[in-house]
């Protein structure tokens, strides 16, 4: 109920009307190959050229250690899903 509230106030008050994008909230989850759910966290340590992959459903947990000062958390993602699904061809086989 509190959000449709929230919505009629926001719609009356035009001029205030800010697009704001929240910069500290960003959140750094990603879908889980494992469980299905949106609850994978990325923790980069770019200072020992790591990262871990972690899923706070289920478990999973993934080391990463391809990580440069360039590599982000989605590209971390990416390499992270990359190796599930390469041990995952290489264990069903
Ligand atoms: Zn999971």
């Amino acid at each position: 109920m509190w959000k449709i509230d929230k919505v009629k106030e926001l719609g009356r008050r035009r001029r205030q009307k800010v697009i704001r994008r929240p910069q500290k909230k960003i959140p750094d989850v990603y879908p889980c190959p494992e469980c299905g759910n949106t609850a994978i966290k990325i923790e980069l340590y770019k200072d020992n050229k790591v990262a871990l992959v972690k899923c706070g459903s289920c478990g999973l947990e993934t080391l990463i250690d391809e990580v440069t000062p360039l590599t982000e958390a989605v590209d971390v993602y990416g390499t992270f899903i990359d190796r599930y699904y390469e041990e995952r061809r290489l264990t069903t086989t």
